[in-house]
């Protein structure tokens, strides 16, 4: 029987409508759902994830965005959410229980344990002349994260206020404006080896130690000593569809192929979303142009935004769209990265990979500072040189034994390092792919440079850019972290914009970008949708 017109009308009413289907949304929309309220996600790819993917090329099943989640121990900021959404139960966390391997030209190996404690004994044993900094460090990141876990409680013991936030706000406030560079020359003066293997992997935040916040590298570094760095089985793209699963078993809808066109405004408030068809994203090639087809029209009093803020004010009317922009004005978009995921029909450990994450840095790169240089190097054809100073990480998804990827004896492998979208945007197709194979060839000489006869193990080779990530997250720029974590920018959460009923659901929401931070994003934004629900 053909529905009603009321049916139909009800069909496009909704609580609250997602614009994007990263993280950050799916996590707000199901926060949403198990409350009661009706949440439609509308995603423009063929999967929901955003950078929280993996597809399948050539019998082999890549993970785009997840190299290590943070923390998932008892102190972690995201356990509560992790809880209330029973994700427990359908995400396994591994974990080979080392954070990472540093290879510096050719000095020995320096292998970061899980843990604070190990850590700390594992670097004083072999830098004994450091212990102090090394102290030193590893106590104030510490104290900011604990600081930042008594002012962002949701239980607040008697006596919060006047014993746990004054001893908060002293151990945050004089670190507020600090940068992570601060830290690093507070402990280690002008003596680059330290600091160059504990921000190791600094691209899992930013590029430059000068323009990182010290809180924000805090919480999320000292989630990743404490709680170590954890794979998921089944890859990302098990958190994406379990978080979908969550709001359409509490009566939503997740809607691939939607591209949201218009963020509708009523008397100066949301009032719903306009939507098409979204043309396929293919691998090769800019994205397509806008179909036009199948438009649609939900209405909401409340949207959640994980798309970024900038294409939501593209969606938006005047004045809303100026007001929206001006608010994140001045505000830099994070880095991006490239990203050769590699397929192997041998175990990486054959040919010396003795870890699951390895960070390689060209003898030429001295302190955590030369990340900043780095994203460079790609604006311009690789030379012999050019190609030896790539600093980069090497995941072999092998060493962790059943991660419910790598079927039919395929081993996933990535390279990643630092990327800006300006290094490739002005480029014709032609010269855009001649760049990229030129430095695809570089890298797997550098690899091959490394773990001698790896190369003959590769049977798979994909190459993404800066590019890439901007074709397929749509965010400024292809920044995968949302806004940079700048000293100076850290502030109270919020996730609400100055559009009322549209709130940031995303890496640039409240809580930055990663895994972590995109996921806290949209609990925060959930948070403030319901106390007014
Ligand atoms: C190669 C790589 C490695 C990474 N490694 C790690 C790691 O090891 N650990 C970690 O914590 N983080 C890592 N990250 C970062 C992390 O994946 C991201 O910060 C996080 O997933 C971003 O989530 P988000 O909610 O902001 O959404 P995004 O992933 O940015 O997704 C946004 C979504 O919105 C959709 N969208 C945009 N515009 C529209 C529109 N108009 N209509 C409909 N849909 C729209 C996009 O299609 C996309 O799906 C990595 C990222 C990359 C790319």
């Amino acid at each position: 029987m053909p529905p009603t017109t009321e049916e139909t009308m009800s069909e496009h009413h909704w609580d609250a409508i997602v614009v994007g289907g990263g993280l950050g949304g799916l996590t707000a929309g199901a926060l949403c759902a198990i409350e009661g309220m009706r949440v439609l996600v509308l995603e423009r790819h063929d999967k929901v994830g955003g950078a929280a993917t993996v597809y399948r090329r050539k019998h082999l099943d890549i993970e785009v965005g997840l190299h290590e989640l943070d923390g998932l121990d008892a102190e972690d900021f995201k356990l509560r959410l992790w809880r209330k959404l029973d994700l427990e139960r359908w995400i396994e966390p591994i974990s080979e229980g080392v954070l990472y391997e540093v290879r510096h030209g050719d000095h020995p190996p320096v292998v970061m344990p899980e843990g604070f404690e190990p850590a700390i004994q594992a670097l004083s044993a072999q830098f004994p002349d450091q212990a102090v900094g090394i102290h030193r460090y590893f106590d104030t990141l510490r104290t900011i994260q604990g600081a930042m876990k008594t002012l962002t409680a949701e239980y607040r013991p008697a006596g919060w206020w006047f014993r746990d936030l004054p001893r908060a706000l002293v151990a945050l406030i004089p670190n507020v404006r600090q940068s992570l560079d601060g830290l690093l020359r507070d402990c280690f003066g002008d003596d680059p080896r330290l600091p160059r293997i504990l921000a190791a992997n600094l691209l899992y935040y930013a590029d430059d130690p000068r323009k990182m916040a010290l809180p924000f590298y805090a919480a999320a570094q000292g989630s990743f000593h404490r709680g170590g760095g954890h794979y998921l089985k089944g890859g990302s793209q098990r958190l994406s569809d379990t978080l979908a699963a969550i709001v359409v078993d509490n009566g939503g809808q997740v809607r691939t192929r939607r591209q949201a066109t218009r963020l509708l405004i009523d008397q100066g408030r949301i009032a719903g979303v306009a939507h098409e068809h979204a043309p396929l994203l293919t691998r090769e090639g800019p994205p397509p142009p806008p179909t036009g087809e199948d438009p649609q029209t939900d209405t909401a009093p409340v949207v959640l935004g994980n798309a970024a803020p900038q294409v939501l004010a593209d969606l938006l009317p005047e004045p809303q769209a100026s007001k929206l922009r001006g608010a994140f004005q001045g505000r830099a978009p994070s880095i991006s990265l490239w990203a050769l995921y590699l397929g192997f029909d041998r175990p990486p450990a054959d040919f010396g990979v003795a870890h699951y994450a390895t960070f390689v840095l060209p003898e030429s790169f001295q302190s955590p500072r030369d990340w900043a240089s780095q994203a460079a190097l790609l604006g311009e054809p690789p030379t012999r040189h050019s190609g030896q100073q790539l600093a980069f990480t090497f995941l072999d998804y092998s060493r962790l034994g059943d991660t419910g990827l790598n079927r039919e004896g395929r081993m996933l492998g990535t390279l990643t390092g630092v990327d800006r979208l300006e290094n490739w945007e002005d480029l014709s197709e032609e010269d855009y792919r001649a760049r990229k194979s030129a430095w695809q060839a570089q890298l797997l000489e550098r690899l091959e440079g490394c773990f001698p006869g790896i190369g003959s193990a590769i049977v798979f080779q994909e190459f993404a850019t800066a590019r890439t990530m901007a074709k397929y997250l749509n965010t400024p720029g292809g920044a995968v972290y949302g806004f940079n974590p700048s000293p100076g920018e850290f502030r109270p959460p919020k996730a609400a914009t100055p559009i009322p009923g549209l709130y940031l659901a995303s890496a640039f929401g409240a809580m930055g970008g990663g895994f972590t931070g995109a996921m806290l994003s949209g609990e925060q934004a959930a948070k403030e949708v319901l106390a007014l629900w």
